[in-house]
């Protein structure tokens, strides 16, 4: 019963260095956010103590009783918040619900679309050495050069040819709405199961604020501490007529005992989803990605040779594209790292870097948004931003001011104990 701090002072230490770094920086990290305090306390319980294989009601252990409770609240939640027939909870991460929702569907060497790495996919939407991609055979679709938007031409193109089993929608790094009726409307030409994977924008179709895959789609995958906010896992949502295919594949076909403290505090944050406080923090995202947007792609910093793609954005995310610009993904990264910003370099479509290098940066609006960020501090962000990424202030005095920003919005205060403030 001793407290992780005498226990294990080494991993105490790095866990209170974590929580500084996040306290103290600012995170745009576009796949990241930050779980209210209420989820983190759901998953640090004792139900991480138990052994729950098998579903609510139909268990292989003695002693589900709660667990059960938790689980299908869970259930009820997600499936209301998305108006879908069926949910599945228990995938351990978005990898995971992937894998199991085309370990239901697909047998292996059926054929796949997915969009490709490069372009904005996702590893299991049929990467090489990922599962998909050993698995299944996959032919990857693109996005245009002229635009920088799904080609939708080559989507049917590639259907018609190859009469894939299912096609894949979704992304990782696309800054526009995916148009679901037209990817059904391909999938229904060629008799392909739809699978689409909104890991990234949950938390916005959740608030209402994007369009809902779940009527179009066959199977929808989702993480569930994205934009949706809440602990890292996976959730496979789908028709009813699929449940127990996909039930079977999740558990005993992919994973042994669910994981039911992260499953408790993912019904906290579906409860957390459906509120209008969550909603009003979802416009907030959108409106700082389009403030980011709007000030990368002015005047000053194209003469830099930055520019954005797509010419702006629909979601929570902008991709900077360095491909015009002296300054490559991972300098970049660098130089917004030293002034106490993290984003990730991303390859862009048809970059002519390296991966390990690239031409792009991915900067996601999420987090901050949960931190209390509204118009004026992403237009302050958005300038930093700028700023820095034409090189020609000092970093001392954009390191000043984000750490301005950063102690304006105090995060997780009620444990800054842990790390000595
Ligand atoms: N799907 C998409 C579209 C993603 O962007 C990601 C993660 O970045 C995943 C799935 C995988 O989620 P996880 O990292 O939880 O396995």
């Amino acid at each position: 019963s001793l407290p992780l701090g005498e226990l294990d002072p080494d991993v105490a230490a790095a866990v209170a260095a974590e929580l500084h770094r996040q306290q103290s920086t600012l995170e745009m990290i576009a796949s990241e956010n930050f779980a209210p305090a209420a989820v983190m306390e759901a998953q640090g319980s004792v139900l991480t103590n138990k052994y729950a294989e098998g579903y609510p009601g139909r268990r292989y252990y003695g002693g589900c009783e709660h667990v059960d409770v938790v689980e299908q609240l869970a259930i009820a939640r997600v499936k209301e918040l998305f108006g879908a027939e069926a949910a599945n909870v228990q995938p351990h991460s978005g990898a995971q619900a992937n894998a199991a929702a085309m370990f239901a569907l697909l047998r292996p060497g059926d054929t796949i679309l997915g969009l490709d790495l490069a372009h904005g996919g996702h590893l299991t939407h049929g990467m090489r050495v990922n599962f998909s991609g050993k698995l299944y055979n996959v032919l990857p679709y693109h996005v245009r050069e002229s635009d920088m938007r799904i080609d939708m031409d080559e989507v049917e193109q590639l259907a018609l040819a190859h009469r894939p089993k299912m096609i894949v929608a979704g992304w990782s790094a696309y800054p526009r709405r995916l148009d679901f009726a037209a990817f059904r409307r391909i999938a229904d030409a060629v008799g392909a199961y739809l699978m689409v994977d909104m890991a990234h924008f949950a938390g916005l179709v959740a608030a209402g604020l994007h369009p809902s895959p779940v009527p179009y789609a066959d199977v929808v995958t989702t993480t569930t501490h994205k934009t949706l906010g809440g602990p890292r896992g996976g959730v496979i949502l789908s028709r009813a007529d699929l449940a127990k295919k996909i039930n079977s594949a999740v558990f005993p076909g992919q994973q042994g005992g669910p994981l039911e403290h992260v499953i408790a505090a993912k019904a906290v944050a579906f409860k957390v989803a459906a509120g209008e406080e969550f909603k009003e923090r979802q416009q907030r995202t959108l409106y700082g990605a389009r403030i980011l947007a709007g000030r990368l792609l002015a005047d000053d910093v194209a003469e830099a040779g930055i520019t954005v793609l797509t010419g702006g954005t629909e979601v929570h995310l902008v991709l900077v594209d360095l491909r015009g610009s002296a300054l490559d993904g991972q300098q970049a990264e660098d130089r917004l790292h030293r002034i106490g910003i993290t984003v990730n370099r991303n390859a862009v479509p048809f970059d002519p870097r390296p991966p390990m290098v690239s031409s792009g940066l991915r900067i996601g609006t999420p987090a901050l948004a949960t931190r209390g960020f509204g118009d004026p501090e992403f237009r302050e962000v958005a300038d930093i931003i700028a700023e820095a990424l034409k090189g020609e202030r000092p970093d001392d005095e954009l390191r000043g001011r984000v750490a301005k920003l950063a102690s304006a919005f105090p995060l997780y205060p009620h444990l800054s104990h842990l790390n000595g403030d």
